[in-house]
């Protein structure tokens, strides 16, 4: 038995690597970096904290490669990967409305729906149009 037979056979049935596991092992040797510094120029208790981070999220990574519940690590993977996505989409958005000058974005105080409102200086008064809430807005800039 030669040792790449060996590691198939260890590894069959295991989960192995997906996104979230590089993120994890991303945090870790990050923060394992950071601690280069803080180690030279911080405090010893902050590095022994900092450590201790790095050996969770390595022990995560491990755990999660070495694993045989595969459905609930592919669960997990596909909770980061959604999560990534609401967070990429609401950056667009963001720039989105930064890049828009015209006009100000508020949320109505009493259905929170985003109303989009053209760019005027001082304090105005509005009106909702999805619940009919009259409701002040300040415009500064
Ligand atoms: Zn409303």
């Amino acid at each position: 038995m030669n040792f790449r037979y060996k590691l198939m056979q260890f590894m069959s049935g295991r989960y192995g690597p997906d996104k979230l596991m590089y993120a994890t092992l991303g945090i870790s040797v990050c923060l394992a970096f950071v601690n280069l510094f803080v180690r030279a120029f911080g405090g010893f208790k902050a590095y022994l904290i900092i450590q201790l981070f790095v050996y969770a999220f390595l022990a995560l990574t491990l755990f999660r490669f070495f694993s045989r519940n595969i459905s609930k690590r592919a669960r997990e993977n596909e909770k980061f990967r959604n999560a990534l996505a609401f967070a990429k989409r609401r950056r667009e958005l963001y720039n989105q409305r930064k890049a828009d000058e015209c006009h100000v974005y508020r949320k109505c105080p009493r259905c929170k729906a985003t109303l989009r409102l053209p760019h005027r200086l001082g304090k105005h008064k509005t009106v909702c149009p999805r619940c009919n809430t009259e409701f002040t807005v300040k415009v500064k800039k």
